[in-house]
This record gives structure tokens, C-alpha cells and sequence, in this order.
């Protein structure tokens, strides 16, 4: 006999992973070209770090190149030089923590883009162009009020008063981030805008990169000469109190690996947290928090199975979860079927709610142990 599997995939092809990651390309290439347009004249780069918010830096990479994109954003040296190798030789990588030292000569030789932080960051940069007497790529960031990265508004004086350092650079952009943008109506993110303007009139004649995802639908101003979206890019909500206007680029199915009725009275998963006040049919599920379905979903979120909605019951295991399938008829679901936990019924942005949290540490965190399944990308 062979299992089930969502596409009707036989089983064997799924290497025995407990649920299917479905990423759909020609969405994130979609959602890529929703946001250049909506961005131009602005230009838009893409967000790249962690993986790609999980979903697989070269899959998504070499889609969003096919869409235009040149311009790609790693948080560390490291994701760089992973990137380096599967990228053309016109696009533009670069690191937005900066560097920690030591890294200076190798990220220069292979062209990769830092953010410059912090004054330390910037000598650092300057000794390496010395080192190997070129000119060497680079972005300055200030920090507008988030305090996290970026030259404080007395480094950004400083720095103007005695530019000579700045000469050791060919300076592409001037950036920052904001701290609100999932929260268009918050009075920070003028605030961050009004600063930025103030400190970026301090170099002239440089371009201005500040909007992520939230940025691009705050208005023009925000957005100056290039963007830097992630989460929209990958489907999430880019404005917290909104559904998200960005096509789904993540689905995910997880199989059922049993099913039982317990009478009233009976205790369910770990702690017992949970009790079933009646009868109750339970199924459990191949997944868990080591698979990026956090513990928080415990006795509050919820998975679907042809358009009904099935309660999490007890609390999520590190490998499974126990939900209530009281609702479906007898004998409607059974070991081998696959429920839905993002998908038509669930978006990310509600599971993320579901479990307290947001799209971008539900997506971080999806794990490896899901069989992904890409679709609609480029051959
Ligand atoms: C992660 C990050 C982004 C992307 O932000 P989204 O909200 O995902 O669009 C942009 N800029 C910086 C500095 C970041 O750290």
C-alpha cells in the first residue's frame, strides 16, 4: 500500500518527511514585481538573510534575478559567501550587520557590500581599502531611532567634520531602518524620516535606501532610491493591522500518524493540560515545535482539514501535536492524510497570531525536517 501525500505524490518521494512545505515561486516573483512597481521610481532590492526567512536562499535568489532583481541584502559575512558562488557576477550582496573583524579582506576580494555601522566598523573598512589599495564598496548607515545599528546623529557630525576616511570608499548608498513601519499611523516613523533627512543632508549627492516591506506602502518619501522588502516579498502581512495584499508564497501540510476516541475525563499530551469534557476523537499530527510550530500553539491554535477547523488540544510536542477531530465525520481523516496548517483556510500572518508571535519567526523557524516542495520557478 502506498500513503497518501497532498499531490498524490507516492509516499517514497518524500524522503519520510512528516509534512510538505509547498513554495510557490512565481508568487514571490509576483509579489517581487508588485513591489518594484509600486516602489518605482525607487529601485527594489531583496532581503535575503536567514536563509531567505527560511525558504531557500538560492531557490529564491535565482528567482528574484530572473525578476530584475540585482540588489541583495544578508544580515552576515557568512550568508554571503554561500550566496556568492550561485549568483551572477552583476548583482550586488550586501551585509547588513557589517563585518566583525577580520573578515575585512576576504569580504573585500570578493566584492560583498557592508553596512558600516558604527565608527569602528567604518576604520576597519578604510584600514582594509589601504590594505589592498582599492576602492572599496560600501553603505553608511545611521541610526534614526531604532538604537540598533547605525552612526548615532553626533557620529553622523563627527563624521562630516572629518570626512577625510570617507575617501578610502566608493559610498553607494546612505541607509536606515525603521523601528514602526508595520504600524503606518505610528508618529515614530515621521519622526525616523525627519532625522534621516537631517543626517543624510550631511552627504550630499549620495542615495538614500531606508524602506522595508512596511516602508514601501507608507508613502514616497519613504521609499528614496531603493527598497529593501523581505516579509512581503514571502507573502507576510507588511502593515500588522491589515491582511496581507502579497499573493501566499507558503503552504504546509503535516500527516496524520494516528487517530483515537478517549471517553470523558481523559487527560491529552504532556502535563494534561487538556481534558476532554465528552467523548472526544483525537488525531495526531507528524510535526511539532522543533519544527518551527511553537509550543505557544498549544490549546489555541488550530488546523484544517477540508474546510473544518481542527482545535491544537494539549500541548505541542517537540515531533507532534495532538488536535480535536470531534467535528469531521467518523472516519474522515486517518493516518497518511495531510491537514493543513498554512494554507486557503490559514494564512502565516493568523498562525503567527495563533501563537503570539509574527510571520517572520514562524517562517525563520520552519525547520528541516518538512519535504519542500517548490513550484513555479524557473527552469
Ligand atoms: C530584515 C530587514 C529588512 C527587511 O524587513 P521586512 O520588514 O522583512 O521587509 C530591511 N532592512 C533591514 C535593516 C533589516 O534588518
Amino acid at each position: 500500500m502506498s500513503l497518501k501525500t497532498p499531490d498524490g505524490l507516492p509516499a517514497e518521494l518524500n524522503g519520510g518527511a512528516g509534512g510538505y512545505l509547498g513554495i510557490d515561486l512565481g508568487a514571490l516573483r509576483d509579489n517581487y514585481i508588485a513591489l518594484s512597481e509600486r516602489a518605482a521610481p525607487a529601485k527594489t532590492s531583496a532581503v535575503v538573510k536567514a536563509n531567505a526567512y527560511g525558504l531557500g536562499a538560492s531557490e529564491v535568489t535565482r528567482t528574484l534575478y530572473e525578476a530584475g532583481c540585482r540588489d541583495f541584502f544578508v544580515a552576515i559575512a557568512r550568508e554571503a559567501f554561500d550566496l556568492h558562488p550561485l549568483l551572477a557576477d552583476d548583482v550586488h550582496i550586501y551585509i547588513l550587520n557589517g563585518l566583525l573583524p577580520g573578515s575585512e579582506t576576504l569580504c573585500a576580494e570578493h566584492g560583498f557590500i557592508p553596512v558600516l555601522n558604527s565608527p569602528q566598523q567604518i576604520e576597519n573598512w578604510a584600514n582594509a581599502a589601504r590594505d589592498t589599495g582599492k576602492f572599496l564598496p560600501a553603505v553608511l548607515q545611521f541610526d534614526t531611532g531604532m538604537s540598533r545599528l547605525g552612526l548615532s546623529p553626533d557620529e553622523a557630525h563627527a563624521l562630516a567634520e572629518s570626512p577625510d576616511v570617507l575617501k578610502y570608499f566608493d559610498l553607494r548608498y546612505l541607509m536606515s531602518h525603521l523601528a514602526c513601519a508595520d504600524e503606518p499611523d505610528n508618529p515614530a516613523n515621521d519622526a525616523q524620516l525627519s532625522v534621516l533627512g537631517e543626517m543624510t543632508a550631511l552627504f550630499p549627492d549620495v542615495p538614500v535606501c531606508f524602506a522595508n516591506s512596511g516602508g514601501i506602502f507608507m508613502g514616497g518619501d519613504y521609499r528614496q532610491a531603493l527598497v529593501r522588502p523581505g516579509i512581503a516579498l514571502y507573502g507576510g502581512a507588511p502593515n500588522a493591522e491589515r491582511p496581507s495584499p502579497m499573493k501566499p508564497v507558503i503552504s504546509l501540510h503535516v500527516a496524520v500518524i494516528q487517530t483515537r476516541t478517549v471517553p470523558a475525563g481523559t487527560q491529552i499530551g504532556y502535563g494534561g493540560t487538556a481534558t476532554a469534557e465528552t467523548e472526544m476523537r483525537l488525531a495526531t499530527l507528524s510535526a511539532g515545535y522543533a519544527d518551527g510550530l511553537p509550543r505557544a500553539l498549544s490549546n489555541r491554535g488550530s488546523v484544517w482539514f477540508n474546510g473544518i477547523r481542527l482545535p491544537i488540544t494539549g500541548r505541542v510536542s517537540m515531533d507532534s501535536i495532538i488536535v480535536d477531530i470531534s467535528a469531521l465525520p467518523e472516519g474522515a481523516l486517518g493516518i497518511g492524510d495531510y491537514v493543513e496548517v498554512i494554507g486557503p483556510h490559514q494564512s502565516l500572518d493568523e498562525l503567527a497570531a495563533d501563537a503570539g508571535t509574527i510571520a517572520y519567526e514562524i517562517l525563520t523557524g520552519l525547520g528541516r525536517r518538512y519535504q519542500r516542495q517548490y513550484s513555479g520557478g524557473v527552469s
